[in-house]
């Protein structure tokens, strides 16, 4: 196997109640797992095989065209959810908004509370499945966006740094149709320790 899922690092229980156990045992072990053995079966045999999933997702072009689509998905669904879990933390202490990713935001936009509501603005407008992100580029510079379905930003050359998955299998089992209250909630369990140890690193190539 080329690809494995990482183990989380808290139980699923873990960021109750703001998400909620059973969401997150079927989003792991059942969606980033189908994602991954997905993922292998489409590499398997082809000149991706032990490559690193970040390089490949920052090559599209030289993707086989015959599993090009395969693999962004299931690469992509791979790479995303590999972050997404990492930058959520039932630890209160590393949830503080603190860091030069801190400084940075408040530089780009004003305050923690508009940044907050530009994030919460696009990742509402986001139709049908995909993700927000906060990402950088090799200078520092922060931006927003969204991607569609498993895009990774990684494709569009900017380095994410924070990600929220708002397809509905992240929230529907909690939170049904209310997107907006997921997104709240889910500002309660950053990891912005974790997140500016990412910003940190996309600035040291
Ligand atoms: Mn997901």
């Amino acid at each position: 196997m080329t690809f494995k899922v990482p183990e989380l690092e808290y139980d699923y229980d873990a960021l109750e109640p703001f998400i909620d156990a059973k969401t997150m045992e079927i989003h792991h072990d059942k969606h980033h797992v189908g994602y991954v053995k997905k993922l292998n079966d489409a590499v398997k045999g082809t000149e991706l095989e032990g490559k690193e999933i970040e390089e490949i997702l920052k090559n599209l072009d030289s993707i086989p065209k015959d599993i090009r689509q395969n693999v962004v998905n299931n690469g992509g669904g791979h790479f995303n959810h590999s972050l997404f879990w990492k930058i959520m933390t039932p630890d209160k202490s590393k949830r503080k908004f603190k860091g030069k990713v801190a400084e940075a935001i408040n530089k780009k936009f004003g305050s923690f509370e508009d940044f907050k509501e530009k994030f919460k603005d696009i990742a509402l407008k986001r139709f049908g499945s995909g993700w927000a992100w906060l990402v950088s580029d090799k200078n520092g510079e922060i931006s927003i966006i969204s991607t569609a379905n498993q895009d990774c930003p990684l494709s569009v050359g900017a380095i994410p740094v924070l990600g929220l998955d708002v397809w509905e299998h992240a929230y529907y089992l909690k939170y049904q149709n209310k997107r907006d209250e997921y997104i709240d909630t889910w500002f309660n369990v950053i990891n912005w320790e974790k997140v500016n140890e990412i910003y940190e690193g996309t600035m040291e190539n």
